[in-house]
């Protein structure tokens, strides 16, 4: 935080300015290997903690029910228009408070309650919002799912399009937050075409790679693309939606009035940034960087004897199967995160586990490669990370590894953290 507004906020809140600095030193001590989380820049965190929290501005650019619009307008134009340059995209709303809620306008947009979507089940490496069960959309919707072969652990493509054509969906879901390979948007869209669906291609965790080059973009081949902000594309806590012009008008009413009030324009401006951000060469090394880091980490791993579903990775993720190394996914994750290695316990593809307690641990490599870690650092986290989980109790070998990882977190500063 920016040392005057600490000052600021510790005078009149001490609690929250001793919490808030607290989770600085945490962020700054851990080796940060949750796959949506990142670091972004103080650029994006001045634009984010702006003065723009105190306007309303409902509607879009020049069509707003609130007037005092000169300055948004251009704020929220600069981010359309960047957002447009760096994917390629004909139309673009950035007014989606999270990815949850861009996935919902999509639905609003295009189906009625009752209605067929299809997506990836939420074990298999889905995401709630793609219909699953618990969520509003499998709640509301008619939702039927597609998962991983047994033998592969990846998508049967030939599954799909045999259960497209017997439940002729009218909405289909691609992508997923437990996909550790590449997507093939194009073998989606041909089987969303042959069935008369509406084909989202949701890049949620994907968007900074496809941004940098390091992923094939789903902009030439879906209707509408949905994706956060604040995962691998650096930016803020947020959501954007990026279609066709055809499907323009609808994506936007469905956003507001549809299903938002006034957009949140800091957080808008602070998209702004990060895109600007992703526009430079040096977003292309972090996403390629990226990529590599997932790749030497994902082998390294194998080394130490790790069981990874798919057997790699070709992004930013990695999921491991824990069952080889004789313990669940959660006290695996709990051993790492005392020991100076954050992630989340994930479930795997037909997890003979209960969700809360599954059998696999998820990894992402986009907030070390935003600390500059590279392929020597990797080798060195896959070491740490097989001794604490060979030894998940030991308390004394945790706090030992978890000094060695601040020390190595010392010469790799984070993006915007000013300590
Ligand atoms: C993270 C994610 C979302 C939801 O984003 P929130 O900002 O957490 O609401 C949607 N879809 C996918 C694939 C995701 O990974």
């Amino acid at each position: 935080m920016h040392p005057a507004l600490a000052s600021t906020l510790s005078a009149v809140d001490p609690e929250i300015a001793e919490l808030i600095a607290l989770e600085e030193v945490r962020q700054r001590d851990k080796v940060r290997l949750i796959a949506s989380e990142n670091y972004v820049s103080g650029a994006v965190l001045a634009a984010t903690g702006s003065i723009l929290t105190n306007k309303y501005s409902e509607g879009y650019a020049g069509k707003r029910y609130y007037e005092g619009q000169q300055y948004v307008d251009r704020i929220e134009t600069l981010a359309i228009d960047r957002a447009k340059a760096v994917f390629g995209a004909e139309h673009v709303n950035v007014q989606p408070y999270s990815g949850s809620p861009a996935n919902l306008a999509i639905y609003f947009a295009f189906l009625k309650p009752g209605d067929t979507v299809m997506g990836m089940a939420l074990p298999a490496g889905g995401h709630l919002t793609h219909g699953w069960g618990v969520s509003i959309t499998g709640s509301y919707f008619k939702a039927v799912q597609y998962g991983v072969r047994e033998d592969t652990h990846r998508v049967d493509m030939d599954a799909v399009r045999e259960l497209a054509r017997k439940e002729r969906p009218k909405l289909m879901f691609a992508g997923g937050t437990a996909i550790p390979r590449t997507i093939e948007w194009a073998a989606y869209a041909e089987i969303a075409k042959e069935v008369g669906a509406i084909f989202a291609a949701d890049m949620a965790h994907i968007s900074g790679l496809v941004a940098g080059g390091a992923h094939p973009s789903p902009i030439p081949y879906a209707d509408v693309v949905s994706t956060t902000t604040h995962k691998t594309l650096r930016g803020p806590r947020g959501g954007m939606l990026l279609c066709t012009a055809a499907h323009a008008k609808a994506i936007d009413r469905a956003v507001f009035p549809g299903l938002q009030g006034g957009p949140h324009d800091h957080t808008t401006a602070g998209l702004a940034v990060a895109l600007r951000e992703a526009q430079q060469e040096s977003f292309k090394t972090y996403a390629h960087g990226i990529v590599a880091n997932s790749r030497a980490l994902a082998a390294a791993m194998i080394e130490h004897g790790f069981t990874l579903i798919t057997g790699g990775s070709d992004n930013h993720l990695i999921l491991a199967d824990l069952t080889t190394k004789d313990v669940s996914g959660k006290i695996g994750a709990k051993a790492l995160d005392a020991a100076g290695m954050e992630l989340n316990y994930n479930s795997i593809p037909f997890d003979k586990r209960k969700p809360f307690d599954p059998s696999g641990i998820r990894i992402g490599t986009a907030a070390v490669t935003s600390r500059g870690m590279g392929a020597p650092e990797m080798k060195q986290i896959a070491a740490w990370m097989a001794r604490a989980i060979a030894a998940p109790a030991d308390a004394a070998l945790h706090a030992t590894i978890a000094g060695e990882v601040r020390e190595l977190c010392a010469k790799f500063p984070a993006p915007g953290l000013l300590i």
